[in-house]
């Protein structure tokens, strides 16, 4: 279990690192902001969607380590998913790192996301690691304004 922990851990430290689709996107037909004032994290994640999916993604931004490479795992995730799927994901992510009633979930096939499933021990974190798939939401709603965690 710590061996996974640590494997977890850097793979976060990597996309820390490393933002993969980090830039901005000039096909991008949505975008949106999520700020999360608790930690001074800001993520922009801009969105080229067509005929129902997401046909690119990136995002742009600065903040902690966990906010930065959870916006990374998660437009490694959503590309080429359809709108539904994307979604679907978000709903999935949120119940990992934020389950209801504090009962643990582990949803299946979640992937390199499931990375993030420890953030639920540190509530302060969760906001983190949800930011980028808040931005993802609002950006997929064609919500103009910016989101924010508080
Ligand atoms: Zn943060």
């Amino acid at each position: 279990m710590s061996d996974l922990r640590d494997l977890y851990q850097e793979l976060i430290l990597d996309h820390n690192r490393r933002p993969r689709n980090f830039g901005p996107l000039a096909e991008a037909n949505r975008s949106a902001k999520g700020i999360n004032p608790l930690c001074g994290d800001k993520v922009t994640v801009h969105l080229q969607v067509e005929d129902g999916q997401v046909k690119d993604i990136r995002f742009e931004g600065t903040g902690c380590a966990i906010s930065i490479a959870s916006a990374s795992v998660m437009t490694e995730s959503l590309k080429r998913q359809t709108r539904e799927d994307a979604v679907s994901l978000f709903e999935r992510f949120h119940r990992m790192v934020a389950p209801a009633d504090g009962v643990e979930s582990d949803p299946p096939d979640m992937g390199k996301l499931a990375a993030f499933a420890g953030v639920r021990d540190y509530p302060a974190r969760v906001k983190c690691a949800t930011l980028a798939w808040h931005a993802l939401r609002a950006a997929l709603d064609g919500k103009e304004k910016a989101v924010s965690t508080e």
